[in-house]
């Protein structure tokens, strides 16, 4: 397979066939992120990703595929259905295609395109939004306002496209804690999603939000206030059905919980955590990672 550069993925991709059709981010701007700032963003040449589906088409079968890197979705769309279309053709019997998406990328497509792709194998797009907090999306460089994030999730929502959002904790800092918890509990009721996950700030060296802690001016929450946060954003959340993680290895706390069926018996625990100030149980630093 031909990869170039750094390659991730969400951790619910852990078994799928990583196959790289863009390199780097088309946004790279968000304060926090290192992930693709030495990849400059290009789309990969068909020729390119159908060597790879050849290669792969020899692995025996495989039932998932994660489109890498950052934001596939921004390819246009009939290029990407042609992309869709190869895979499909060389790797039958796969049950689902997954990919990052961004807001703006998003948006350019209508819910009749998001239907072509769910209906050529697209079935998960996996959108970070951070955080619900206005001030903070636009200090962070996001990219993207809470009324384009919903107007997003009710797109893909539409086209029956699953919707996995994650959020970090800490990324407002000890100024915003709370704001940011609380601004977050409202947005993510207003995208009403499949998944979230939460993660907590990391550093990452190089980027400006690195520069900023170092310099001392972000200041990040103590151990009990990254799980204030996570209590709030929980107990002032409402879902349809949610699937909530916090098990990312950045977290102190690992939850997993069916929203809204398990919300008391959460809320419960992380109540009792934050009320008693005990870090006891919690995940010790050499153990986090991003
Ligand atoms: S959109 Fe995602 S991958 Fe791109 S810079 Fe922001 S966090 Fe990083």
């Amino acid at each position: 397979m031909d990869y170039e550069g750094l390659i991730i993925r969400p951790p619910s991709e852990a078994q799928s066939l990583l196959l790289q059709v863009t390199v780097g981010c088309s946004h790279n701007q968000c304060a926090f992120c290192g992930t693709y700032r030495q990849k400059k963003f290009k789309i990969k040449p068909a020729q390119r990703i159908e060597e790879d589906l050849r290669e792969a088409a020899t692995y025996g079968r495989i039932e998932r595929v994660f489109l890498c890197d950052g934001d596939a979705i921004i390819i246009p769309h009939p290029r990407l259905i042609e992309i869709l279309n190869m895979i499909n053709a060389h790797l039958p019997g796969l049950d689902r295609i997954g990919s990052y998406g961004n807001v703006k990328s998003i948006l350019k497509k209508s819910v009749e395109e998001l239907k072509e792709l769910r209906k050529c194998g697209l079935k998960i797009i996996y959108l970070g939004v951070e955080t619900g907090n206005a001030e903070i999306l636009e200090k962070i460089k996001k990219g993207a306002t809470r009324e384009r994030m919903i107007e997003a999730a009710r797109r893909v929502k539409e086209a029956g496209i699953e919707l996995s959002v994650t959020v970090i904790l800490g990324i407002g800092g000890v100024e915003k804690s709370i704001e940011h918890a609380m601004d977050t509990a409202g947005l993510l009721s207003a995208m009403d999603p499949d998944y979230v996950g939460a993660l907590t700030l990391m550093f990452v060296p190089g980027t400006p939000m690195y520069e900023d802690y170092m310099s001392g001016r972000f200041v990040l929450p103590d151990k009990i206030g990254f799980i204030r946060e996570l209590y709030l954003m929980i107990a002032h959340s409402n879902f349809s059905d949610c699937y909530f993680a916090s098990n990312h290895a950045s977290n102190y706390v690992p939850i997993r919980a069916r929203l809204p069926r398990q919300k008391d018996k959460v809320v419960q625990k992380l109540g009792a955590i934050v009320e008693a100030g005990d870090t006891s149980s919690m995940r010790p630093e050499y153990l986090r990672g991003l």
